[in-house]
């Protein structure tokens, strides 16, 4: 699979047993429909959580294509926050971009949210240099 972003090839990371893709390149995340739920060990079924993704036609900014079905993806506003993120119409999944999943995970927590988001921080220095010891 290809970024949506910059068109470069993906590489699958593990965090916490769920599968996910990451682009090395933009350092952007996409998950498959249902890895989110995964990712915050809640049941596919649980509707709680996609009630909080919103489209939105406030965005300017340029929607990117779905890497599995090429389908322009859908602007959507997380919580509302600032968040605006891609999903693709069909719900084959949601595009993060760099350091999005991060905010996502820190706005709605639980004790496993909480866990793939120190995962994440360990894989991603970036975040580490900002944090107050
Ligand atoms: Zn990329
Ligand atoms: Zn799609």
């Amino acid at each position: 699979m290809n970024c949506p972003f910059c068109k470069e090839p993906m590489i699958i990371l593990e965090l916490n047993k769920v599968e996910i893709d990451f682009c090395p390149n933009c350092s952007g995340i996409w998950l498959d429909e249902g890895e989110l739920e995964l990712l915050y060990s809640i049941d596919k079924s649980d509707s709680e959580l996609q009630k909080l993704f919103q489209q939105t036609t406030s965005s300017k900014e340029k929607s990117y294509k779905c890497p599995i079905c090429r389908k322009r993806m859908i602007k959507t506003q997380f919580s509302k926050t600032d968040l605006i993120l891609d999903r693709c119409p069909q719900n084959h999944g949601i595009w993060f971009d760099k350091g999005e999943l991060e905010k996502v995970l820190t706005i709605k927590s639980n004790s496993s949210s909480e866990k793939i988001l120190s995962l994440l921080k360990d894989m991603f220095s970036y975040n580490k240099s900002q944090e107050a010891e």
